[in-house]
């Protein structure tokens, strides 16, 4: 019996490690890919994180991994299909997680450290041309498309920061928004309108992607005049945000609107001895500092549960 089990190892996943492994908890991390890290692993640069301005996402993501390997964390690669409350020996609640693998994880605590995925945009030749000029991935796949016109999709910062870094690979880029705002950080803003290969196209949505084997081109439509037009890509880079990784869980916790982990900063969820830590978690800005914090605090909650 396992006093906490941590699903996922994303920095939420491996700062509440740190803190288990301190606090002498029993625990495992569960990872589904085996690679540690989760998002930052797919980001170019990170210049937020303090004391660490301009680290490479995978550079950051090795620096945790290799903080916990340092203490001893044990980690094991397998995906969660269910997690079921079942009553303890002295009648406190405990769970038992079952892994793709078949295997039965037994534990007093859970910790969903799971993340967040990237939203699909819906339209037509989505799916057909994924890995055929459809990515989710700047950083992963922008060096298939160098010196080729591709555009990216969204307003956000990973839209816009997308553009800025295939600028640098690719002749030209289309950044298409469905309005004028972005919500990117204006620095980066400033960054892309300086980026003479960069077009922007606010107020246009794509409505289907076409090619022949591989994407050719984007039909796309002006929102306001309903003016339609095609427009000649290698490749589409989808950048329209995140839904968090939820599906093994939706019976257990209470979620809001968006599918995110109701809880506080002190990350207790409507289950009691069930956590969330990370971009899963229901809050405002989901950053690496944030979901840092979350696993500290997570912890925080773990001990007071077991030994309060
Ligand atoms: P985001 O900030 O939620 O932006 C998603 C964008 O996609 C929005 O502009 C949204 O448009 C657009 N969108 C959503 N659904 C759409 C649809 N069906 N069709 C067309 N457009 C659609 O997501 P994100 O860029 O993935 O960033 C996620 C979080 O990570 C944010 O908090 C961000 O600040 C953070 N982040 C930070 C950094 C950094 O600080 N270096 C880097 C990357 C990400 P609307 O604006 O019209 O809603």
């Amino acid at each position: 019996m396992y006093d906490l089990i941590i699903i996922g190892s994303g920095p939420a996943g491996l700062s509440a490690a740190i803190y288990a492994q301190r606090g002498k908890l029993n625990f495992l991390v569960l990872e589904k890919t085996g690679f540690s890290g989760g998002q930052i692993m797919n980001t170019e640069q990170v210049d937020n994180y303090l004391g660490m301005n301009g680290i490479g996402g995978y550079d950051m993501a090795m620096k945790f991994r290799e903080h916990a390997d340092q203490l001893g964390v044990t980690f094991e690669t397998d995906e969660v299909v269910s997690v079921e409350p079942e009553q303890g020996k002295d009648s406190k609640q405990t769970y038992r997680i079952t892994l793709k693998s078949g295997k039965i994880l037994d534990t007093k605590t859970v910790l969903i450290a799971t993340g967040a995925k990237h939203r699909p945009l819906g339209v037509p030749g989505e799916d057909a041309f994924a890995g055929k000029g459809v990515s989710y991935c700047a950083t992963c796949d922008g060096a298939f498309y160098r010196d080729k016109t591709v555009a990216v999709v969204g307003g956000g910062d990973v839209a816009v920061e997308d553009a800025i870094y295939l600028s640098k690979l690719c002749r030209q880029v289309y950044l298409i928004h469905r309005r004028e705002g972005l919500r990117a950080s204006k620095r980066v803003q400033e960054q892309m309108r300086q980026t003479p290969n960069i077009t922007f196209l606010p107020y246009h949505e794509v409505t289907e992607i076409a090619g022949e084997g591989s994407v050719g081109s984007l039909k796309i439509v002006q929102n306001q005049t309903g003016e339609k037009k095609e427009i000649a890509v290698s490749g589409i880079f989808i950048a329209v945000g995140m839904l968090p990784e939820t599906s093994a869980f939706l019976e257990l916790v209470e979620t809001d609107a968006g599918g995110y982990v109701c809880a506080g900063e002190d990350s207790i969820t409507s289950r009691p001895g069930v956590f969330v830590a990370g971009d899963v978690r229901a809050k405002a800005l989901r950053q690496i500092v944030t979901a840092v914090s979350d696993g500290a605090n997570a912890v925080a909650s773990v001990e007071k549960y077991l030994y309060m």
